[in-house]
This record gives C-alpha cells, structure tokens and sequence, in this order.
C-alpha cells in the first residue's frame, strides 16, 4: 500500500529511490565518524538532483512542491542527514521558481540558471543560540556602510555548509529608519569574514553536519538585502518564503526517516512466523496509518501553497497552518519509529543495525522549527482569534513596511 503518485512524480520518486538505496548503505558510517556525506552529494549532482526545483525552461527537472515532497521523504529513507542537507538547496530554489513563474523576476532567474549549471548550492542559515529561530529577530548586527551593509554574528545548526556556495541568514539592523528592522540577506560563502566552526556532535542527524557559522563584518551589498521587517512581526513575505515552504519540506524528510524505518522492520518480519502474529500486525498497521495521515496533510499543505489558498485567511492563519503540517508529520514520525521498537525489540538497541540511527535520527524532528511548543500556541491562539504578533500584510511587506503599535 505505497502512496498513490502521479506519473511524474513517481518517475522522480524511483530516481530518488535508486540513490536513497546507496546512501543508506553509506548512512552508518558518516553517523559513526561524523562526516558530511560528500560523495552523495556528488551522486545527487550526477543524477542532476541538485536541478531538481529549478524551472525546466532554465535548465531544471521543474519539480513543484508537488513532486518535491514525496522525493524528499524517499531520499530520507535511504538517509535522513543527507535528505535533510539537500532541502536546504531544494527548498529554497522552489521557492524561487514559484515566484520566478509568477514574476519572471530577474535577479531570481539568474540564480536559478546559477543553480542549474551547478554553480550555487544553498544553505538556509538564521538559527543562534539562545533565541527562538522564529524569523522574527536576530543578534547578528547589521552596521550600514556605503553600498551595503556589514554582519556580524554567529549562526548555528548550519547545515549544508560542508558544500553550500551561499546561503541566506538573518541580521537586525539596529539603527534603521522606524526602528529596528530584521534583514533577510543572501551572502557568498567564499568570502571574507566567513568561517564555519566544526562544532557539531550531536545524538542523530549527524550526517548534515549542522556546523555554526560566525560572520566577522561580512559585507552584503544592498542589492543582496532581500527582505526586511520590522523586528518582531508576523510578516506576509516570511510566511511565503520561508514558513510555506519549509514545512512542508521538513515534515517529508521526517515522515521519509519514519518510513525508512518501517520499511526496514517489514523486511525484517517479511516472511517470518511473527508476521502472522495480530499484535505485530496492528502495530505495523498502525504506523502506516500514521505515515499515511502525514502524507495526506503534507498534500493538503502543498495544494494549499501551489492554489496560494494558504495566504487568503491571513498572515498568522498562513503560518499556523505551515505550522500544523510539521507539527503532525514530526510527532506522528517520532511516534512510528517508537512503536517500531515494540514490534523489533533488542535489535532496535544494537549499533550493527540501522534502525537505531533512524531511532536518533528522529529525535531531531519535534524541535526543528516549528518545535511543538511554539507550534501549539500558535496554533491555539489563532483558533482562539488571539493576535500572536503584529502582522504585515501582502499589501504593505517590504522595505518600507513600518511597525505595528
Ligand atoms: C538536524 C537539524 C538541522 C537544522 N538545520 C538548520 C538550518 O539549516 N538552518 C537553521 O537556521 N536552523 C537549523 N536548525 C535549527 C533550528 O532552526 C533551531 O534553531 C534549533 O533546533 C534550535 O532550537 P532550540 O530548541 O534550541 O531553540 P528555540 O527555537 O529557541 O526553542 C527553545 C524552546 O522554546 C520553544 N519556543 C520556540 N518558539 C516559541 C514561541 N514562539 N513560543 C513559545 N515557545 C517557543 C521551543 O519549542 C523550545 O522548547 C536545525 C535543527 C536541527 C535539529
């Protein structure tokens, strides 16, 4: 009872397939040394994956967020590290792409042709230790200077670094017009100033190599500031870059380590005298079902993003509904992988097997961005018509947006 796919989106999931096929077979060792799996990348490049969001017209697969779901959460199967750095590059770029096709914007249309000749690969970077990864705010400071601007600061969890070209990060601008504002920047990774700090050792995911970056007065030109809010504000823009997109992408990859999971328990039952036990086939049943609901909301999320149904209801209902999707798909991943352990018993214990990894893995899941505790009481305050933060809408985001009282 596998998910019933679309013809295109099933030929790009069998390609997945194939790769997440080898990478599992890499997965334990980059989990035991701490590696980033390089040579994956380098398999995804060949098989043109790092393409895959870029618009066909400019050289890509032209996957929509569609067909990019269900290949996300088949690469996470074969393994989670590696599925969850490509989202990074993935996710972004279709974001792009969605707007490029509305827009036949410029600046976006050469990135995207970057991406599809192989000279840009993204990193999404805005966590910092100690604040709320909310897009909301930021301690990077950002120091205007003629043509630009210059950031200084530390991000962590930077995954996609060990190959990333360029990423987008964060910074306030203190000194801005109306009060402080939150930057949103693209910078080149090669440039000075630029340093990733090899500090990640972490219980699971240890393959995306999530090091911290410091940023020592990294000049970003004014034409690389992309966005900009007022500190502390629900904002239109960041709900369809980021919040919209990235839900979604993260909810496949964790339903993809789940699913891996199970796969690799019914291949372990298949054929074995405790298949035919009831209990072992309501636990499996169950999990199905749980992976099965995921996919069906993620589903519902994307039909929402693509009709751009999602921006109707406004800005906090748009990010509390990205915000649900993650929610359901985390929990309901974290919650399979442990039912699992019912059914597999000591072997899901032991490091010559892979379910273990997959058991670390997906402890990642419930507090990667939306956690569920941000997640819950945002979610209940808009049910309840509470007003979590001033909004800017549609109508008014971008540089001149000002503050709400
Ligand atoms: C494997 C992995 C890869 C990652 N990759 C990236 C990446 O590439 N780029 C990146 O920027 N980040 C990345 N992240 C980091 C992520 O964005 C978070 O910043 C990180 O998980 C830190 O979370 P935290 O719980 O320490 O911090 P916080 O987000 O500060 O959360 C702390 C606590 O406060 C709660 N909380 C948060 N917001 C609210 C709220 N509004 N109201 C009430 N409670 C709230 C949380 O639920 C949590 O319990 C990654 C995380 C993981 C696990």
């Amino acid at each position: 009872m596998n998910p019933l796919l679309t013809a295109e989106q099933q030929d790009l999931v069998d390609q997945a397939g194939k790769l997440a096929d080898v990478f599992a077979e890499r997965a334990a060792a980059h989990d035991r040394d701490n590696t980033f799996p390089f040579e994956n990348y380098e398999d995804l490049r060949e098989a043109g994956f790092l393409r895959l969001s870029v618009p066909k017209e400019l050289g890509g697969f032209g996957a929509t967020l569609a067909e990019i779901a269900p290949v996300l959460e088949r690469l996470a199967m074969g393994d989670g590290a590696t599925a969850l750095a490509v989202t990074m590059h993935i996710s972004p770029l279709g974001q792009w792409a969605s707007v490029w096709r509305r827009t036949q914007n410029p600046r976006l249309e050469q990135l995207l042709r970057k991406a599809a000749d192989g000279d840009l690969i993204w990193a999404s970077v805005t966590s910092e230790m100690g604040l709320r990864n909310d897009m909301t705010d930021s301690r990077t400071t950002a120091v205007k200077v003629p043509g630009g601007f210059t950031l200084t600061g530390r991000k962590s969890f930077a995954t996609n670094t060990s190959v990333a070209t360029h990423c987008s990060t964060t910074a306030r601008y203190e000194e801005a017009e109306g009060g402080p504002r939150l930057m949103l920047c693209q910078i080149a990774l090669d440039q000075p100033g630029v340093k990733v700090h090899q500090t990640w050792n972490t219980m699971g995911m240890r393959g995306t190599q999530s090091n911290d970056l410091e940023l020592t007065e990294v000049f970003v030109p004014d034409e690389q500031v992309v966005h900009s809010l007022p500190v502390n504000h629900l904002d239109a823009r960041v709900l369809e870059t980021v919040w919209a997109w990235a839900m979604p992408a993260f909810s496949a990859v964790y339903t993809g380590v789940a699913a891996g999971a199970l796969e690799w328990t019914v291949r372990q039952l298949s054929g074995r005298p405790k298949a035919n036990d009831p209990v072992i086939q309501d636990a499996i049943g169950e999990c199905h079902i749980l992976l099965e609901s995921s996919r069906a909301l993620i589903h519902r999320h994307v039909e929402e993003v693509t009709t751009r149904r999602l921006y109707d209801r406004g800005v906090q209902e748009g990010v509390a509904r990205s915000a649900l999707v993650k929610y359901v798909a985390s929990n309901n991943a974290v919650q399979v992988v442990q039912r699992l352990v019912d059914v597999i018993g000591g072997a899901s214990y032991t490091k010559a097997l892979p379910f273990e990894r997959m058991w670390r893995d997906i402890q990642a899941s419930t507090f990667m961005p939306m956690g569920n505790l941000a997640a819950r009481k945002l979610i209940g305050a808009n049910v309840l018509g509470v007003e979590t933060l001033p909004v800017i809408d549609f109508a008014e985001t971008g540089p001149d947006s000002r503050p709400k009282p």
